[in-house]
């Protein structure tokens, strides 16, 4: 076995206060941030980033489109920083890893996503600090982008998007809005599940996987119902970071596949599409590696596979998210299009449970 983690951690409360000291060696960077993640903080992060070169790269959209990556590395060309500094979600961590990526390649942005592999230049040093808990992308080699207009997904997975530093301060997740706090939370306890029933597993990625279930599945209703609960805002950022470097080394598996449709043609927000299937796939996993039921219905507290999936679905009702198929808009056309485009095969491929077309389908009929 082998687990890998170049990306420096510091976590804990207050712990953005760090940053002058990792910026020290650089003077020209380049800051990503969005607007939610960066108009809380404007004031502090201008007194932190006093007396540097900034190139803002400002106001990124939600699950952002291979043209953004384009024109954000463009930026980074042409400026040349010493260092990415990324403030933000999902969104804003992944297109900062990707641009810093591609600015350091001679191949095109297209001919980068297209690869499948290869000899790649180091990017430029990203410092990601995350706003919400939930995609672990601070700690991950991956970085998600879209075409909506094609209805396509492309996905990085290079060890040169581990980011350098990974700034984790359960305070700037104190602002989000509860759905948000829902949806992300969401991502990250699926995201652990499947590094857990993954067969790419293996004994620290369990640790990890392990620790961030316990951790999140009482803590992620709190954090929604109170977002000034600090308890709660520190465990489920804790559960995120934990499901980071749990899934950074295994990846994720069925529930991902089976999302990327419902996200695509169905706009369902990714922590809810990951998460509506989470109960039912788990029941099929644990029956394709029923040795590792024990410990993952300890750390659940549970003493079924049932009981799990239930206190599962318990979890994510009490934080305002959906757990059946037509609570989604989606009905038995809808269903096709989620067998037809759901296997994506470097995902699917991680499953301990084969699933067919006609297996998933049944699933997926279960659920309406
Ligand atoms: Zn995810």
């Amino acid at each position: 076995m082998s687990y890998e983690m170049p990306t420096i951690i510091l976590f804990g409360e207050g712990c953005l206060a760090t940053l002058p000291d990792l910026l020290a060696p650089y003077r020209k960077i380049a800051f990503f941030h969005g607007r939610a993640s960066y108009v809380p903080n404007a004031q502090r992060m201008d007194a932190l980033l006093q007396g540097k070169d900034i190139l803002h790269i400002a106001d990124i959209a939600p699950e952002p489109e291979v043209r953004h990556l384009q024109e954000c590395t463009e930026q980074l060309q042409s400026f040349a920083p010493e260092c990415v500094l990324a403030l933000g979600g999902g969104s804003v961590l992944d297109i900062a890893k990707g641009a810093a990526f591609c600015a350091m390649q001679s191949t095109s942005v297209e001919g980068l996503l297209s690869a499948s592999g290869g000899h790649f230049a180091d990017s430029l040093p990203v410092i990601a600090i995350p706003t919400t808990a939930g995609t672990g992308s601070e700690v991950t080699p991956f970085a998600v982008f879209w075409n909506h207009g094609e209805k396509k997904k492309y996905s990085f997975g290079y060890r040169e998007l581990f980011p350098a530093h990974a700034l984790v301060d359960p305070e700037l997740t104190y602002s989000m809005p509860p759905i948000v706090t829902a949806c992300t939370g969401m991502d990250a306890f699926t995201q652990a599940c499947e590094s857990y029933w993954n067969n790419n597993h293996n004994p620290t990625s369990d640790a990890y996987a392990l620790e961030a279930l316990s951790l999140m599945l009482s803590a992620l209703p709190k954090a929604v119902e109170d977002g000034a609960d600090a308890s709660a805002r520190h465990d489920v950022m804790l559960g995120s970071l934990r499901a980071g470097q749990a899934f950074s080394n295994t990846r994720t598996a069925a529930c991902h596949s089976i999302s990327y449709p419902m996200t695509l043609y169905f706009g369902v927000t990714h922590g809810q599409a990951v998460g509506v299937t989470l109960p039912e796939v788990l029941l099929l996993d644990a029956q394709a590696m029923p040795n590792r039921i024990p410990d993952f219905c300890e750390a659940l507290g549970a003493s079924s596979m049932g009981e799990a999936a239930e206190k599962i679905r318990d979890m994510m009702r009490a934080s305002g998210l959906c757990t059946r198929l037509s609570e989604l808009g989606i009905d038995r056309a809808g269903i096709d299009i989620i067998v037809e485009h759901g296997f994506t095969p470097e995902r699917m491929s991680n499953n301990p449970y084969a699933f067919t077309a006609e297996s998933l389908r049944t699933m997926l009929l279960h659920l309406l």
